[in-house]
């Protein structure tokens, strides 16, 4: 077997996923494993039953019942298609165009940042206080992923999403009516740049911005760079900038003993920290994620 992520092949270099008559679910399923593996994706056993999943309506607990049946000759193409667009490193979730984030389907696609599992630290962190009634700025808003949980979990939450992109609030929005309609109208949505027609005060200010620097993108993985929005990961020279400006702005935007609630990446905590330190805030508080590396910072404001 090949280890994970050992062959990084060129776009030319991929062969589609050949046919072969009449093959069981379990066959094909397999199959389609090794064919992914052999292209160096990781978790190819998982991709290929997702994907078998979404075009066949097999999952992986039918398989006791319905692994032996031949699988649908009618869809075979559209299976195969996928295959090899994944073994063309798109995303998994820009094929089947859903990431479960916090227990909700969001609908994804190349105009958002794939929610992360590890977003869920900052959610779940959130969720620890009380904040029923609570007013929740959320800034880079992408998916919605955070804001959207935050008020499908909290009742009465008043939210307010913003993020630069159009096309990412116009999926924020879709999410919202889909996985929380009952929040609606407790909802708004602002295209901006950060704070900027951004009015009033919160209770809440949340967000995991873009936080790689500027020269490590290109390093990232291939699904990564190049099918995450840019605009989503580059937190310029030093990955630092969108903390230096949130924070900067922070005060300004919070109610008395309002709290603000970061994403950082597993080196930032002391920078990011430092930063609320200098800008006044209290009850600084670095957590971690369950691979016990820094994820999230919180601080109060006086
Ligand atoms: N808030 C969204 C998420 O966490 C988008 C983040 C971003 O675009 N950097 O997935």
């Amino acid at each position: 077997m090949m280890p994970k992520g050992f062959r990084k092949m060129s776009e030319g270099e991929v062969k589609p996923f050949a046919s072969l008559k009449a093959e069981s679910y379990r066959a094909l399923c397999n199959r389609a494993a090794l064919y992914l593996e052999e292209y160096g994706i990781d978790d190819a056993g998982i991709d290929a039953a997702l994907l078998m999943e979404y075009v066949y309506g097999v999952d992986r607990r039918s398989f006791l019942l319905r692994g032996e049946e031949e699988a649908d000759p009618d869809k075979f193409d559209e299976y195969s298609c996928l295959l090899y667009k994944r073994a063309r490193r798109i995303p998994l979730q820009h094929l089947t165009g859903v990431q479960n984030f916090m227990g909700l389907d969001f609908e994804v696609s190349e105009d958002v940042l794939i929610p992360r599992q590890d977003t869920e630290i900052l959610v779940e962190e959130v969720l620890k206080d009380n904040i029923s009634s609570a007013s929740v700025l959320d800034l880079c808003t992408g998916s919605g992923c955070i804001l959207i949980s935050l008020m499908h979990y909290a009742s009465s939450v008043r939210g307010t999403g913003v993020d630069l992109s159009e096309a990412a609030l116009r999926m924020a929005e879709k999410n919202a009516s889909a996985l929380c309609p009952e929040c609606e109208d407790r909802l708004i949505w602002i295209c901006a740049d950060l704070y900027e027609g951004v009015d009033g005060k919160y209770d809440y200010i949340v967000s995991n911005p873009p936080y790689i620097a500027s020269d490590v993108i290109s390093d990232l993985m291939e699904e990564v760079r190049d099918h995450d929005p840019l605009m989503a990961l580059d937190g310029g020279k030093d990955g630092l900038d969108f903390y230096r400006r949130i924070i900067e702005g922070a005060a300004r935007h919070l109610n008395p003993e309002g709290k603000i609630y970061l994403e950082i990446g597993f080196d930032q905590g002391e920078s990011v920290a430092a930063l609320l330190e200098k800008a006044g805030f209290t009850d600084i508080c670095v957590v971690k994620d369950y691979n016990g590396l820094d994820r999230v910072v919180k601080a109060s404001c006086v």
